[in-house]
């Protein structure tokens, strides 16, 4: 089935500001709670919300097979489930309806005061019920840096890290949508030249500048997707936040991996990207040397060219971009690490969400967290203030955005806005 609704030359009579991350070729999904106190599916062009649910109502999706209350609901897993054939007919379809040349709804006063929103009306939620979520580590240069930074620079990338995509299952109760705020979390510590641990605030708290993405019902459990249908079975993306202690991290994470220092909070975006709209901005990741495993080698373009920014917002409002990366730069792509996910039979659900790991870039100013980009506090980071920062302080707000441009045509997702609070009942 073709995507029209991709087609570049469409636009919209919905009033849409040049530059946008939301024009009519976008067509995100999300839940948010309307000026009514009522709990709804949407989409977005421009910066005009709309309601689904009540589209729905109104027989504006006519003739695809939904179920009367597919949009009338507080996450859009039931709608994941209704595969990739459902998700584009109903991506094509609102692009009709919002095609400039469509005077059905443009014409219709009394529909449009109850199907659309300004921003400012509506709350945006989590989009989707995350049963589980899973992390991978898949940024080559950041395992080098991690690497090089905590054990031996000479031998910085583990023996496994070149032939699995590695990764580990984290928290999902505590993943927020952006503007919720964090505490900065308490733990477990070893102050360097300790020999015992102590307690407190951590001190070393740190951003991870990732993307997830979230997936459909992708299997029956001992079932492995296959390495070619495995973006079949990616619903789309959102930016992500993996808020981390590095502190605490480094005191427990060995052997078992991260734990605490990492489930205390994640942030995304609330507007999920599908990856039909991500199509036109595909392009090949690095080069894999030495070739994956069978079951995870492919052929062609699978990941794709999205511009990432990180600002810190410090309490006054003085904003800097501290770290400009692309998620081009992943070493795995997401059908590998789908396809490795389940390679062992592990069951895959609608909503499930994977973070792509920190994506940072070849250079020192696209590294994506604090832990490298100052260098484990060596090299503190300037901003716009004259203040410096090591790692993240108390009301300091991270900000994530990220979007793809080409030749004039646009795709984003918005941004990931959190502030962190000092601790939990200060
Ligand atoms: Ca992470």
């Amino acid at each position: 089935m073709s995507v029209t609704a991709n087609d570049p030359k469409r636009k919209t009579w919905i009033n849409t500001p040049e530059n946008s991350d939301f024009p009519i070729q976008n067509i995100p999904f999300g839940v948010f709670l309307t000026r009514d106190d009522i709990i709804t599916i949407g989409t977005r062009i421009g910066d005009t919300a709309i309601d689904l649910g009540a589209m729905h109502q109104l027989g504006y999706f006519e003739g695809i097979p939904l179920t009367d209350d597919i949009f009338l609901q507080d996450t859009l897993n039931d709608f994941i489930s209704d595969g990739k054939k459902t998700w584009r007919l109903v991506r094509n379809r609102i692009s009709d309806v919002f095609d400039i040349k469509n005077e059905t709804l443009k014409n219709n006063e009394d529909h449009k005061s109850i199907i659309l929103f300004e921003l400012e009306e509506i709350e945006m939620k989590l989009p989707v019920q995350i049963g589980d979520y899973t992390d991978f580590y898949s940024s080559r240069e950041h395992a080098t840096n991690v690497g090089t930074m905590f054990r031996d620079p000479e031998n910085a990338l583990m023996p496994n890290w070149l032939h699995i995509p590695v990764g580990y299952h984290g928290r999902s109760s505590t993943i927020v949508p952006s503007g919720v705020p964090i505490h900065r979390p308490m733990g477990q510590t070893l102050p360097r030249g300790a020999e015992k641990p102590v307690f407190g605030p951590s001190r070393l708290v740190d951003f991870e500048l990732e993307m997830a993405f979230i997936t459909t019902d992708a299997n029956v459990m001992g079932e492995p997707v296959p390495i070619n249908e495995a973006e079949d079975y990616i619903f789309g993306m959102v930016l992500f936040n993996d808020w981390s202690a590095r502190d605490i991290q480094k005191w427990e994470y060995v052997p078992l991996g991260p734990f605490l220092g990492k489930s205390f909070a994640s942030s995304i975006s609330p507007w999920i990207v599908t990856l039909d709209a991500l199509e036109p901005f595909r392009t090949k990741g690095p080069k894999q040397d030495p070739e994956p495993l069978p079951y995870l080698t492919q052929d062609g373009n699978h990941s794709f060219d999205i511009q990432l920014e990180l600002d810190i917002i410090t309490e006054e409002g003085v904003a800097t971009t501290i770290s400009k990366s692309n998620f081009k730069y992943m070493y795995w792509t997401m059908a590998q690490q789908l396809a490795h996910h389940t390679v062992n039979g592990c069951k895959v659900n609608s909503g499930d969400m994977m973070g792509s790991g920190t994506i940072s870039g070849p250079t020192a100013d696209a590294y994506g967290s604090m832990l490298e980009l100052a260098w484990q506090g060596t090299r503190p980071v300037p901003l716009n203030d004259g203040t410096e920062r090591k790692f993240i302080q108390d009301n300091d707000t991270v900000v994530i955005r990220g979007f793809c441009q080409e030749g004039g045509r646009r795709v984003g997702f918005g941004k990931v806005s959190t502030k962190l609070l000092p601790i939990f009942g200060s």
